[in-house]
């Protein structure tokens, strides 16, 4: 027989299966918080448990969390990359970057993606499969634990490794939920980034759910044809529809919306293109991060100069948009999602 995971599992579900089991409800609360708290995953450890019931679950339940297979560390040492295997062989990343505001982690929502952005390394191999809200809560509590070996702990959490979570919704929300309750590590929403492709009903459906997390949008473009080149997605989802599904959250949830842009030098990045996206957010929540590209060498894209980054942020920043340029961070342990998991399945 095989054993179910528990992890990922909420506690009304939990006590929902102690009660089914002829057990009493508080159990569900006291497995919960053993297993999300205190971070034990072997039963025989729950000491305010009775030993039989320790045995018995121990024939029935199983607490399943990934290996780690890979582990890349940049030389600065504020960059760690993790490649994370699951029971049925998967693997996914998950990376540390350690940012001046606090420990900041990047969870994958999918294994691989099939959503065909032209610059992104996850997208190569299709998607292999969805991810639970127990393998998202994994990889979180997999550097939870490494930070808790030196007296830290994951400050931020930003759903924007490999996969588009807005395909995977109701893990996704599972999952952030999770991370909310008091039971298990109990942060706060506003220090959760979910980043989408712009998947347009799904991001109205999340701007309903009352759960004020931050939303990051993709947007690499200021015009259509040129988006649809970059992110396939658009021609399903057109870039004013995913503009106007960003507004609808920010005056929802009053988060600043921020719209993600790739700058790629002689494709993306010069003034005119700079006035159509000021015209395109003109008045809304909504900042705009910069992300100068790591040269693509198959499609002969580059960075741009810093003369045209500059130039690219000064125009924005003229004309009333709340604009950053991403710091680069672990360029030399291959930062960019889904390469450390390529160089395995090669
Ligand atoms: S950028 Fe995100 S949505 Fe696009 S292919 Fe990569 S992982 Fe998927």
């Amino acid at each position: 027989m095989e054993l179910e995971n528990i992890f990922g599992k909420t506690l009304l579900e939990l006590t929902e299966m102690v009660v089914a089991s002829g057990l009493p409800k508080f159990r569900g609360r006291q497995i919960a918080e053993w297993m999300y708290k205190k971070g034990v995953r072997d039963f025989s450890q729950m000491k305010n448990l009775p030993r039989e019931l320790r045995e018995r679950l121990a024939n029935e339940w199983v607490i399943s969390r990934p290996n780690k297979v890979d582990e890349l560390n940049s030389a600065d040492g504020k960059t760690s990359k993790f490649l994370l295997e699951f029971s049925d062989g998967v693997g996914v990343e998950a990376v540390l970057m350690r940012q001046p505001y606090g420990n900041s982690i990047c969870i994958s929502s999918q294994a691989g993606c099939n959503m065909g952005c032209a610059f992104c390394a996850s997208t190569l191999h299709g998607m292999v499969r969805n991810l639970t809200a127990g393998e998202m809560l994994a990889q979180t509590f997999y550097i939870n634990d490494r930070l808790r070996e030196i007296g830290e702990k994951v400050d931020t959490i930003v759903i924007m490794g490999s996969g588009e979570p807005l395909t995977n919704y109701d893990n996704v929300l599972k999952y952030i939920r999770l991370l909310h309750e008091d039971y298990c590590l109990g942060m706060s929403y506003r220090s959760i980034t979910l980043s989408t492709s712009g998947i347009v009903p799904n991001i109205y459906r999340l701007a309903a759910e009352e759960i004020p997390i931050n939303l990051s949008i993709s947007l690499h473009a200021p015009e259509n044809n040129l988006r649809s080149m970059l992110m396939p997605i658009n021609k399903k989802y057109p870039m004013d529809d995913v503009v106007k599904a960003g507004e609808d959250y920010g005056n929802a949830t009053h988060r600043r919306v921020t719209y993600e842009y790739i700058l790629i030098d002689g494709v993306n990045d010069n003034i005119k293109q700079a006035q159509e996206l000021v015209e395109l957010l003109k008045g809304q929540l909504a900042s705009v991060n910069l992300i100068p590209i790591n040269p693509v060498a198959e499609r002969g894209w580059n960075r741009p100069s810093s003369e045209r980054i500059n130039a690219f942020e000064g125009y924005l920043s003229r004309h009333h948009i709340t604009v950053t340029v991403r710091r680069e961070m672990g360029k030399d342990i291959q930062a960019a999602c889904g390469q450390l998991r390529n160089r395995h399945l090669k």
